[in-house]
């Protein structure tokens, strides 16, 4: 031992000092076993755990290494002609195990009977192809695909599952990026986090859509690790995958069983209710409607052409429902009824609308082998979040409704009544309005306006009456709006318009002057070619420019406000006339009275009806809109008189025009040129 020192210590002190510094852990043994030195390095990695608080000698460290670990470390030196070796150590407390690899060399600058051992802690590599024999086999042997690639993803290692799984060659793979696997099934995010996950120095682990050598895709469930060198950076990523299609296959096989209808592929309940879950889950509060279908009559099917036809005509019920909503979720609950969930639908009147579609797609003829027929539906209607916010419940209340709906003989129901008539009522009406237009059931009735200083009729307006087939007359107050929302107000209003042109324009060819005073829709202003209409209903007709006056209430003209601004401006300059239309029953922002483009103000009948009650404060506020709008430049009309008491006020207070059942009601073209007549002829009379 004491020869060896000698040997050591006879080596160079700026040698000891430079292996001292080295970073690679270092020892230095005698041919037997011996050691003698270990560098810092070397200290820190074999302490492992402990404390160094100062330089251990090679001949200390050895004493703190056990028996077996001695034995292990002179048999390496021992050995040294068998080049590498892996020794595998026990440390501390937790038995924590650390896998070394040692290399021992000849120093060729100390002396000739020491060794120079480097040490590499490996224990991290294990999967790697430079580890010990037994783990090498080990993955040369499983099942399970391995593949190791350096940081930069060029694969340096694959076993042979890995070959014989993918198809691949090993020369095809080794050097290549594991790209080559890549199906396009994964978009950038799914790389996005595996790479986020990896760098952050931990093992990824997910299923991977992969696509074999010849095409072929395959599911592998894999396991992605980083592998860190000594200095703690990342030097490899070793991956472990099993190839789980065949599971996934059985899977999706039973998953589908579970969840779609085995008759007509359709989702079956528990899929439909997976469905709402999942609306309620992302989209909180946001209303959707939940129709029941129900075939009327299947069991009758059944007994007479035989149970086949009617699997038949529920195949094809799933086929024309799929069809007909492509953007809804259809689904069967089962025998007799489907089910379709409206994410869209929000409002009752469009849960009514889609019923009337669904039942006209049900109403075609249906071709079965053994015969055509015809099929009816029953529906109900929840309305989610009011009806109820579970799907049991929502579904419940959609069956009690459809079977009300039944009972009733009624083509659609709501599970709240009062919706249920309501919006049938809503829809009839506008099937009727379709009609209306076709038929051609509207036609115009003309109210006098008599101006107040002279009591002449010198303008009608004209008022839109719809008389239906069965003679009964429909208020415009109640059609107009829902022609408003058809979208049918602009070709209805293009044609009272032009209508109204003509009319005006006979008349005064028959030396009968009166202006005519048109309502416009909210829509119709909106109309970007409005003018454009307006300019061709006028040159058509001859009618000229003045005597043609368009009625826009309060509200519609504020509804955008710049836009109203610019179309009634150009509207104006062609020498129309603009009347603010019910004023008092919108904003009456008597601010934008001065901002629109306008030349009378007509005061709505609901101001006027107080007129001649008690309370004077009634009278004041019309008196102030009188001021307001003359002092604006703007002719005032009274709207509604029906006495003589109101006529008597609004003319004391300055009215320039007034309209009403007292003075006339809204009449016939014929009546009306007579009533001027006879004003004409009072007029005269009275002087
Ligand atoms: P409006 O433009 O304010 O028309 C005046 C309404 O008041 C008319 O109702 C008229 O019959 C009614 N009226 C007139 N004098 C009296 C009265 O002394 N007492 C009572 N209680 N009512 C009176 P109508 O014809 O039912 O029209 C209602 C509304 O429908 C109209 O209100 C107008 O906004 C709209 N409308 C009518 N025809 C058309 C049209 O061709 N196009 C558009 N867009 N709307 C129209
Ligand atoms: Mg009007
Ligand atoms: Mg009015």
């Amino acid at each position: 031992m004491n020869a060896k020192k000698t040997s050591l210590y006879s080596a160079n002190s700026a040698q000891l000092a430079a292996l001292d510094n080295l970073s690679v852990p270092t020892l230095i043994a005698t041919r037997d076993g011996s050691l003698q030195y270990a560098n810092k390095a070397a200290r820190h990695l074999l302490a492992y755990g402990a404390s160094i608080s100062h330089p251990l000698s090679g001949q200390e460290l050895f004493n703190r290494l056990d028996l077996t670990q001695t034995k292990q470390l002179k048999q390496a030196c021992e050995r040294f002609c068998d080049g590498q070796l892996s020794l595998t150590f026990f440390y501390g407390e937790h038995q924590k195990r650390i896998q070394i690899f040692l290399t021992p060399l000849p120093t060729s600058t100390l002396a000739e009977e020491l060794l120079q051992i480097t040490l590499k802690d490996v224990t991290q590599y294990e999967a790697a192809q430079h580890l010990p024999v037994h783990f090498h086999q080990a993955m040369q042997q499983t099942e399970d695909m391995v593949m190791v690639t350096d940081c930069h993803g060029s694969i340096e290692y694959v076993n042979p599952a890995f070959l014989s799984q993918t198809g691949y060659s090993e020369q095809e793979v080794i050097g290549n990026n594991p790209r080559i696997l890549s199906s396009d099934e994964h978009d950038r995010d799914f790389y996005a986090q595996m790479w986020q996950t990896l760098r952050a120095g931990e093992s990824y682990r997910n299923i991977f859509i992969n696509r074999r050598r010849n095409g072929e895709r395959y599911h592998e469930e894999k396991t992605i690790t980083p592998i860190r060198d000594e200095d703690g950076q990342i030097s490899h990523f070793v991956a472990t995958g099993r190839d789980i299609t065949d599971l996934i296959n059985s899977e999706q096989r039973l998953n589908y069983l579970r969840r779609f209808d085995a008759l007509t592929g359709l989702p079956n309940r528990q899929r439909l209710s997976e469905q709402f879950e999942q609306h309620v889950m992302q989209r909180r509060k946001t209303p959707m409607a939940l129709f029941l279908v129900d075939l009327d009559r299947l069991s009758r099917i059944n007994d007479s052409l035989g149970r086949p036809a009617g699997d038949e005509l529920l195949r094809q019920t799933a086929n024309r429902l799929r069809k007909a909503l492509p953007s809804h979720f259809v689904g069967r609950l089962g025998s007799d009824a489907f089910m379709v969930l409206a994410e869209e639908i929000q409002t009752p009147d469009q849960a009514a609308h889609l019923a009337q579609k669904i039942q006209q797609v049900m109403a075609l003829p249906f071709e079965l082998t053994q015969a055509e027929l015809f099929m009816s539906v029953s529906l109900g209607i929840t309305l989610y979040p009011y009806d109820g916010d579970q799907f049991d419940e929502l579904v419940n209340k959609a069956d009690s409704a459809m079977h009300r709906c039944k009972e009733h003989d009624q083509h659609f129901g709501f599970f709240t009544e009062d919706l249920t008539l309501q919006t049938q009522r809503r829809v009839q009406l506008e099937n009727q309005l379709r009609q209306a237009l076709l038929h051609k059931e509207f036609h115009l009735v003309f109210q006098p306006r008599v101006d107040l200083e002279n009591g002449q009729i010198n303008s009608a307006e004209v008022l839109l009456r719809w008389i239906k087939a069965d003679g009964k007359m429909i208020s415009p107050g109640e059609f107009i709006p829902v022609l408003e929302e058809m979208g049918l107000i602009t070709s209805v209003g293009e044609w009272v318009l032009m209508r109204a042109c003509i009319y005006a324009s006979q008349w005064l060819k028959h030396g009968h002057q009166m202006r005519i005073s048109v309502n416009l829709s909210a829509r119709q202003l909106r109309q970007p070619n409005l003018p454009e209409i307006v300019e061709r209903c006028l040159s058509s007709s001859g009618l000229p420019p003045e005597l043609l006056e368009l009625e826009l209430t309060e509200t519609s003209m504020l509804e955008d406000v710049e836009h109203s601004i610019a179309t009634l401006s150009q509207l104006r300059e062609k020498g129309i006339r603009i009347a603010i239309d019910d004023f008092g029953t919108g904003y009456s922002s008597l601010a934008y009275l001065k901002k629109l483009p306008a030349d009378t103000l007509k005061i709505d009948q609901a101001f006027v009806q107080e007129l001649d009650g008690d309370d004077p404060s009634d009278r004041n506020i019309v008196q102030t809109i009188i001021q307001l709008a003359h002092n604006f430049n703007l002719s005032v009309t009274a709207e509604g008189i029906e006495t003589e008491d109101q006529l008597k006020i609004i003319r004391e207070l300055g009215c320039n025009e007034a309209q009403g059942f007292l003075l006339a009601k809204p009449m016939k073209e014929t009546e009306l040129l007579k009533t001027k007549r006879q004003f004409e002829e009072r007029a005269c009379l009275s002087r």
